[in-house]
This record gives structure tokens, sequence and C-alpha cells, in this order.
């Protein structure tokens, strides 16, 4: 018996897995990591025994837990080093925290990294160089290079979020300016839809704000599909913005896929369909000429298989008790 954990910017996911990632019980609710660490450990260590104990499992037969997290994360030290989205979890110790609840050894990662071997276990070794995207609150990378999650000299391999998409563009969180995050994911999404909200260029944001007192990036995702000018100008934005740094990548890596995954990967159609056309725009030919760009193949449980898939591979890879 496996257990994932995908924290999340704004969620918090659970799962207990089968040996073979099949999943045995799932808790998900909304979390906010930036209130610190505190409140989802704390979270954690009630539902994780509560869970166990409802589907009839010791707490001895866990042979390992994966945990995913939204941040750049020393993978050897198992914590996270200076996580724009995470600040109060800088070098925080998070396979200690849950030491009182378990002796199964912790393993944690970056979560578009457990995407990545999510993905890479459910194309059993078909593929070898590929790129998925986590597209949310923020944006990540996760490399596979030749059947292999690669994560760099220090763990940050893929940490795409920070590249610069426009040096005129508005702050980061990280301090610099017109970062692909902070034009294209969620809040920036978000923003710009509040802004044709208020500003009447879209009737059809204004309702849905009027409706509910805020706005949500499914919010503009649902209006860009039902016809509204204004969020479809917004969605195909950001899909321009992010394809124009994987073309960036593209050039440089030469993968044979690319797995967009993430919330906002769900917005609709008109954004992965802008991210293929302004890759496809400024790739080398010879690089885009059998690359594929599709939604990550596990959908929203990606990153849980992909903690789960940690978890047994470290495991056993560490001698442990798997
Ligand atoms: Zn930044």
């Amino acid at each position: 018996m496996l257990v994932g954990i995908d924290i999340g910017a704004t969620s918090l996911d659970i799962a207990l897995l089968r040996p073979d990632l099949g999943i045995i019980a799932r808790h998900a609710q909304e979390a906010d990591v930036e209130a610190g660490p505190g409140p989802i450990m704390a979270r954690l260590r009630s539902l994780l025994p509560a869970m166990l104990a409802q589907n009839g499992i010791a707490p001895d037969r866990v042979l390992a837990v994966g945990i995913g997290v939204p941040g750049p994360v020393n993978f050897a030290a198992g914590q996270l080093v200076n996580p724009p989205l995470m600040p109060g979890w800088d070098s925080y110790a998070i396979r200690e925290d849950l030491r009182e609840i378990t002796d199964a050894p912790i393993f944690v990662d970056n979560d578009v990294n457990l995407m990545a071997l999510g993905v890479l276990w459910r194309q059993r070794k078909q593929i070898e160089n590929f790129l998925v995207i986590k597209v949310g609150t923020g944006i990540g990378c996760g490399i596979v290079c030749h059947g292999e999650l690669y994560r760099g000299s220090t763990g940050s391999a893929g940490d795409i979020g920070h590249i610069c998409a426009d040096v005129a563009g508005p702050l980061c969180r990280c301090g610099n300016r017109g970062c692909v995050e902070a034009m294209a994911a969620a809040p920036a999404i978000v923003a710009m839809g509040l802004e044709a909200a208020q500003s009447g260029r879209s009737p059809a944001l204004a309702e849905r704000l009027a409706a509910k007192g805020l706005l949500d990036a499914a919010d503009i995702g649902a209006a860009s599909r039902a016809g509204d000018a204004e969020a479809d100008a917004i969605v195909r934005r950001s899909g321009r913005l992010i394809g124009q740094v994987l073309a960036a990548l593209v050039n440089f890596y030469n993968p044979s896929h690319i797995f967009i995954g993430g919330g906002v990967s769900a917005i609709g159609p008109m954004f992965l369909a802008a991210i293929r056309q302004s890759v496809s725009q400024r790739s080398l030919a010879l690089s885009t000429r059998h690359l594929e760009i599709t939604s990550a193949p596990l959908g929203p449980e990606t990153g849980l298989i992909g903690a789960g898939v940690l978890a047994m591979r470290e495991a056993l890879r560490s001698g442990g008790p798997a």
C-alpha cells in the first residue's frame, strides 16, 4: 500500500494506492499553501490516519509515501528551497512532520516532477524524451530524458514559470518583471477577466461576477467556450505566451511530446490550440516535425499517481520495505 499526496497552491489531494497504482481511496479539499505549513500539515496528520482506518488498512502496511509540493525541492533533503508561491515553507522539514503518523519512508518532490513520473508510468517507456507542463497558480515543467526524470544538478530543472515573456511586463512575485507565470497563469487570467467584467467589455463575465461575487479561471474558460470574445482573447493570450516559452524549450530540448496539465489546462480547447500555434510558429521545423502537444493523459490524477510512482521507485531504490 502506497500513499500519494499532492499539495497544490490551492488544494490538498490524498490517495491510498495499491502497488499497481490503482486508487483505493481519495480525498480532495481546498487548501491555501500561502498560510504556511502549519494548517496543511495538521490536516494531513489527522486525515491520513482516518483514511487508513476507514479502509481497514493498518498503518504498518504503508510501504512508502510520496508527496508533491508546488515549489523547488532539494530532493535529497526533502525540503523546499525559497518557494515563491509558498514563502512560509522555506526549508520546512515535511518528512519529520509526518514521522509521528508513519514509519514508512517519505519522499518529497516538486509537483510537476510527480506529474512527469505519472505520465512516464502511463506511457510504459514507449516515449523517452518529453516535457510535462503544469499550468495552475504557477507554471512548471517536468523533464523526462532518455526515459528518466531529469532534476538537474540541484533539483530545480524545469522551473520555467520565471522565464521572461516580456521585459516590460507586470511585476512577478519573484521580484522580476514579465515572468510567463505572472502573465499567463491562473491569477493573471483571473485579473484580466475581472478587468474585462468591470470595464463592461465582457457582459458574460460581468454577469458571472455579479452572480458569484468573484471569478476564477474556470469562469473565464466557460465564458470563452460560450462565445464571449473578451474571455476568448484572454484564454488565447495565455496560451500564446506559454507557447512562446515552450517554443524556446522545444528548440533547446527537442522533445517528442509535450503534455499539458494543471487546473488551467482544462480551461478549454482554445488554450491548447493557442499553445500549439505559438510553438509551431516559433520553433525550428525539424524540432516540430513529429512533436505532439496534448493534454496530460491521466487528467487531474496525474500528480497523485506520480506521487505513488515516486514512493514505489524510491522505496525500491533505497532498499526500503517495498
Ligand atoms: Zn517570476
